[in-house]
């Protein structure tokens, strides 16, 4: 390991939503033992602190102190319910002015001048924060690279999808996450969303309409957080090295290529979300919820797991409805990652019908629950750390992205990888779930005979899946063999991780 110097003080900065501090703690964690005589603090909203560090299992080193930033949200201002935007918004436009408040507590607690930023690749401001402070800015990218790839090429991408639906802005309506072509657009016969982002290098295997808002919009879009996402392509090549929460060998060629092309540095240091070889649940986090013990009685690959990760945005009512109903008609046992204001959705009686059949929790252990030889599928939003969760367990997915990176995941997931299926339509529907709970847990289970009758998507399914191809289930061990050898001795993210102790020691 790189020398360190003794004076070196790494601020660490997180973006408080999602799934985006859980990463970055582990990185700073990983940094922090590697590195132990380099000082880190990190910063982060006081809500966000709560729940990181009540269910991180990572083990906080000595060099590493935690401290709490203002939110942004004014005192006695209440969030409208149902729109997330407001404070991420809030908390941007504060955050400048609390990080460096928060900054300046740590400086005077230590007495070690910041000589690092270490922040999420969110965080734009802190580009022109680090350049003020005259000191390294090292970004993080929690997302897939394929979203990075994205946002580096917003601006062609944009373009080349108006011109590609009739001509200027007008050829472009965005309703939720579905494109949809204005009447004049649609009259020149041309249908964009299905074609391949051929022209930007490593996105040959996304389609335009994998895209999230953010993207196809450009620079149109009224959100702080908008505008941020629009930023960070044009930022990101003034940083010291930007880190990738991800293994380069699992990424095609000409995406790294390119990003390397344009940045100083690109370090990929593995996913930070899990640790390989897969170890035990540290006693200190133990199961509060009682997920693993329950996974202990059921049958193995039985039952369907059920997450949508760390957000606020999920599936609408309706779609939850209809999961549920799925869920309980197709009598598979299920444990379900529900937050406890989501369960006024389910229909009425269903937690009592279903107190035998399935657990609902607010929070699971969630990298050991899929990793548990009970869970046969996993229906999830397909965000990034889900789903190579998934592929380290073993297990197969019912895929209903949401939003941000999702799509492309989704599209590697169906298309490219064929370890698991998406949903009939792209949105939950009573018999669409049937289905695909039929195609990925096997054709044993008891299900009802209208489900039998509805041999199509089925017989589509199981036939690219399971008969004419391999199994989804020996593809996902292909894959997960390549994560592992990824993450050995011999792996790039061992190579990378040393070069960023390097960067930030010095
Ligand atoms: N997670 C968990 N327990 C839960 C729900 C989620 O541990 O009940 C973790 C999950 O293991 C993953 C993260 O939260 O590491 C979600 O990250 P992902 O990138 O999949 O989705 P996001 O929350 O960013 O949309």
């Amino acid at each position: 390991m790189a020398q360190s110097s003794p004076d070196q003080h790494v601020a660490v900065l997180a973006f408080p939503f999602g799934c985006h501090p859980w990463p970055l703690l582990n990185l700073a964690c990983r940094l922090a033992c590697a590195a132990p005589k380099v000082r880190f603090s990190f910063f982060n909203t006081p809500k966000s602190n709560l729940k990181l560090f009540s269910t991180s299992h990572a083990e906080s080193p000595q060099n590493l102190t935690p401290y709490v930033v203002a939110d942004g949200v004014p005192q006695g201002h209440v969030l409208t319910p149902g729109n997330p935007l407001e404070e991420l918004d809030l908390f941007l436009k504060a955050a400048p002015e609390s990080f460096r408040k928060g900054m300046d507590m740590a400086v005077a607690k230590t007495g070690r001048k910041i000589s690092c930023l270490l922040t999420d690749a969110f965080l734009v401001f802190a580009c022109e924060m680090a350049r003020d402070m005259h000191i390294k800015w090292v970004p993080f990218w929690v997302p897939a690279p394929y979203y990075l790839s994205a946002h580096r090429y917003t601006d062609l991408i944009h373009d080349t999808y108006s011109n590609a639906c009739g001509g200027g802005e007008d050829g472009i309506n965005i309703d939720g996450n579905s494109i949809l072509r204005k009447p004049e657009a649609q009259k020149s016969g041309i249908e964009p969303a299905d074609k391949a982002l051929e022209f930007v290098p490593g996105l040959s295997k996304m389609r335009f309409r994998d895209l999230p808002q953010e993207v196809l919009l450009g620079d149109s879009s009224s959100s702080l957080f908008s505008s941020t996402l629009y930023r960070i392509g044009g930022v990101l090549p003034q940083a010291t090295a930007v880190i990738m929460n991800s293994f380069q060998e699992l990424n095609p060629a000409t995406l790294t290529d390119d990003l390397k092309s344009k940045f100083q540095d690109l370090l990929y240091v593995g996913f930070l979300t899990l640790t390989l070889p897969f170890p035990p649940l540290p006693p200190s986090h133990s199961d509060a919820t009682g997920c693993l013990p329950w996974l202990d009685n059921q049958k193995p690959t039985s039952v369907a797991y059920i997450s949508f990760g760390t957000v606020a945005a999920v599936p609408p009512d309706h779609e939850f409805f209809a999961l549920a109903e799925a869920l309980q008609e197709s009598h598979v046992p299920f444990l379900w990652s529900l937050r406890d204001n989501f369960k006024e959705i389910l229909p009425t009686g269903f937690l009592q019908r279903t107190r035998t059949q399935g657990k609902i929790v607010p929070w699971a252990p969630q990298t050991h629950v899929l990793a548990h030889r009970a869970v046969g599928v996993h229906v999830t939003h397909c965000g990034y750390n889900s789903v190579f969760e998934s592929i380290v367990g073993e297990v197969p997915m019912i895929c209903r992205p949401i939003l941000g990176d999702n799509m492309f995941n989704a599209r590697m997931v169906e298309d490219d990888w064929g370890i698991g299926v998406g949903v009939e339509g792209g949105v939950f529907t009573k018999n669409g779930m049937l289905k695909s709970l039929k195609v990925v847990l096997g054709q044993g289970k008891r299900m009802p005979q209208e489900t039998r009758d509805t041999k199509d998507f089925v017989l589509k399914a199981v036939l690219g899946h399971e008969q004419g191809k391999r199994p989804m289930r020996e593809k996902i061990k292909d894959i997960k063999d390549r994560v592992v050898k990824a993450a050995g001795p011999n792996g790039i993210a061992f190579k990378d991780f040393k070069t960023l102790v390097g960067v930030i020691s010095k």
